[in-house]
């Protein structure tokens, strides 16, 4: 429930509001505007119902919050989110581009791509340490000395870091390293994982589940930043549809109805959205166009030899012609690079 309250009320009365909220057993939100001040109560409805707060003569107007999803709706802040990753800031006018490796492979291979996707105007460095793989058999990540190249290879290009965590048990190690936690496909309703990072300040890019609906997604949201953390920022990575020729399908409409319904930043990932890397470029285009806040892609000097995905890898040549060919999209849609 939303509670509006009148131009001359002050902090003084919204803070007497807020204490009832809690009394009532319901989650008090503070949002003061410019004009006015908005108090949120989170929680069940039929104890919203009982409360009565419209009888309180400061109070203008009372509205449900109709989604499902509260702190993450636009019901609730009307304006763009903008998070910070370090002091890149991801959402509102800008359009970041996150850029690296699937998988941190060898100091030699991080700090070229690094240095490489810096040039031609990458942001944020990409790259998975602990890596989760369809198969056992398959490259699992280095762990912990992959997040140790990460961070030098931070400290060497001046560009914060993203990088998947997968259990509860590893979020004060990747904290100590990273810039941004990954919330990987597989476990976007990883409940005790998304409190988990909830609980630390660190910004979090939550990716879209392979089969999660929209809803689920922003639910998905919901859960950390109700565990105290506002700093999420939510990835569309393609779906499982009967198509075939492509790795997933990359669902342009989520980017546009999450963008309407949250004020969360979204990302997309034409990398495993497409999982061809001749479509990344365009489908970037696409993102651009579509009013994404940015993207993340796979990049790999030398994509033959990567330990994972390497067949969708943009080679350093490729990397630098999609920020040439982005570039005008992002004019287009009147955002800053
Ligand atoms: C990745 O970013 O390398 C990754 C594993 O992504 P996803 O969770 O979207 O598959
Ligand atoms: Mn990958």
């Amino acid at each position: 429930m939303i509670i509006v309250l009148k131009p001359q009320a002050t902090e003084q009365d919204a803070n007497v509001l807020l204490n009832q909220i809690e009394q009532c057993g319901l989650k008090p939100l503070y949002m003061p505007g410019v004009e006015r001040i908005v108090l949120g109560a989170l929680g069940d409805e039929r104890v919203l119902q009982q409360c009565h707060f419209e009888a309180n003569p400061l109070v203008e107007e009372v509205k449900p919050i109709l989604t499902k999803y509260k702190r993450v709706s636009r019901d609730v802040q009307p304006h763009d989110s903008v998070v910070h990753i370090g002091n890149v800031p991801v959402g509102g006018q800008h359009f970041v581009v996150m850029a690296g490796p699937c998988s941190v492979e060898s100091e030699s291979q991080l700090l070229s791509v690094a240095e490489r996707v810096k040039t031609h105007g990458a942001r944020v460095l990409r790259g998975g340490a602990f890596k989760p793989r369809t198969s056992p058999y398959d490259f699992q990540g280095m762990g912990v000395e992959g997040l140790k190249l990460l961070k030098q290879a931070s400290e060497l290009t001046g560009m914060p870091t993203v990088s998947e965590v997968m259990e509860i048990s590893q979020v004060d190690t990747v904290c100590e390293y990273i810039d941004c936690l990954q919330i990987g496909a597989r476990n976007m309703q990883n409940y005790g994982l998304l409190k988990a990072v909830g609980e630390t300040g660190k910004p979090v890019l939550l990716k879209r589940g392979l089969s999660a609906t929209i809803e689920e997604c922003l639910l998905a949201a919901e859960y950390i930043v109700d565990a105290g953390n506002p700093n999420v920022i939510l990835c569309e990575r393609g779906i499982r549809t009967y198509e075939t020729a492509t790795r997933n399908t990359l669902d342009l409409n989520a980017v546009a109805l999450m963008k309407q319904r949250s004020h969360l930043p979204v990302l997309v990932d034409p990398s495993h959205g497409t999982g061809v890397r001749e479509l990344v470029t365009p489908l970037s285009r696409a993102a651009a166009a579509v009013g994404a806040d940015g993207i993340i892609v796979e990049s790999h000097l030398n994509p033959s030899e990567a330990l994972s995905d390497g067949h969708q890898a943009l080679t350093g040549d490729m990397f630098a012609q999609l920020m040439q060919e982005l570039t005008p999209f992002v004019q287009a849609a009147g955002r800053k690079l």
